[in-house]
């Protein structure tokens, strides 16, 4: 059993997966064109959240920490097969596979963004063996220690959520949840999944449902929900819609935000950095932060913050 909260005041929560070419590991070809933009776009999205002032959470692959590896990690149970992608060297050799310069614009940003963890290689804990889950928590925060951060939230590679009784044993505080239950006890469809997410920022009826309410697990973590992802599910193709003059997501974003301000809770929107590929997909992120700026009475949270909050009511 967990408890929901309802926060006293309408609450915003954007947190991205940041990973480069690590989200796409697995897969059978990397998509080069994310992966080149990659690099620039985690500096240009810092750049938006700078001049509107609003704080992120992001959630860094850890191998990200570093700024070398030998491309085996002999000290990962998976061993060098799951690495096999991992060209190793040095962050100048292969700027994809390491991000320590990336961090430090985080850290070096006038906006107190909060640091979380993505795992460290991009395992999926739903399906982890548990000595896998360890590991990947293990060497994050190590990695992530070296530059005098620590982790607190926690976002699950591919939203799979698993080994939460690890995450608390290793100092996690929160992690970002799947979709609740909707208000009449109804599992609330899943837009994430390939070809979904148009469907839902096109019903009316799902307004009420992109609010969430954090609540505390039995293992005293913190879960946040997520909202939805503001840019198409990694591997969708893009919709023709998108080509209209009135951009669809925006349009969503944008009731979703009305609605939360006459409504207490929180709206949660996450993306990877490297969905922002085309100089419109820029476009709609500054339009989102405008949006939220101008909006009066939201407050723009890291999911740090909102556990605190919890916390701090007692929970
Ligand atoms: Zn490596
Ligand atoms: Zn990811």
């Amino acid at each position: 059993m967990s408890d929901r909260f309802t926060l006293d005041r309408p609450n915003l929560i954007i947190s991205l997966d940041s990973e480069l070419a690590w989200g796409f590991r697995d897969e059978k070809d990397l998509p080069e064109d994310k992966i080149k933009c990659a690099r620039n776009s985690w500096i240009r999205i810092l750049d938006l959240f700078e001049e509107y002032e609003i704080p992120a959470t992001w959630a860094v692959v850890g191998h990200l920490f570093l700024d070398r590896c030998d491309g085996i990690h002999r000290e990962h149970p998976l061993g060098k097969d799951w690495f096999k992608r991992d060209p190793g060297g040095t962050i100048d050799e292969n700027p994809s596979w390491f991000g320590k310069d990336l961090i430090n614009h985080i850290l070096d940003s006038k906006v107190n963004h909060e640091i979380g963890c993505h795992s460290f290689s991009h395992v999926e804990f739903g399906s982890a063996k548990r000595e896998v889950a360890e590991s990947e928590l293990q060497l994050s925060i190590e990695a992530a220690e070296k530059m005098d951060i620590s982790l607190e939230s926690f976002v699950f590679p591919r939203n799979n959520v698993g080994h939460l009784d690890l995450l608390k044993e290793y100092g996690f505080t929160s992690y970002r949840g799947t979709k609740p239950v909707s208000k009449d006890g109804g599992m609330i469809k899943n837009t994430m999944r390939k070809g979904g997410i148009f469907l839902d920022y096109f019903t009316p009826l799902s307004i009420d449902h992109s609010i969430v309410s954090p609540s505390v697990d039995e293992f005293g973590l913190v879960n946040i929900p997520s909202s939805f992802i503001i840019y198409g599910f990694r591997g969708d193709s893009r919709s023709n819609l998108e080509n209209f003059v009135y951009d669809p997501v925006l349009l969503k974003v944008k009731k979703e935000i009305d609605f939360l301000s006459e409504n207490n809770g929180v709206l949660h929107l996450w993306f990877h950095p490297n969905d922002l590929t085309r100089e419109r997909d820029f476009g709609r992120l500054k339009n989102i932060l405008k949006y939220v700026k101008e909006k009066d009475p939201l407050e723009i949270k890291t999911m740090k913050d909102v556990r605190k909050e919890i916390v701090e009511r007692g929970a």
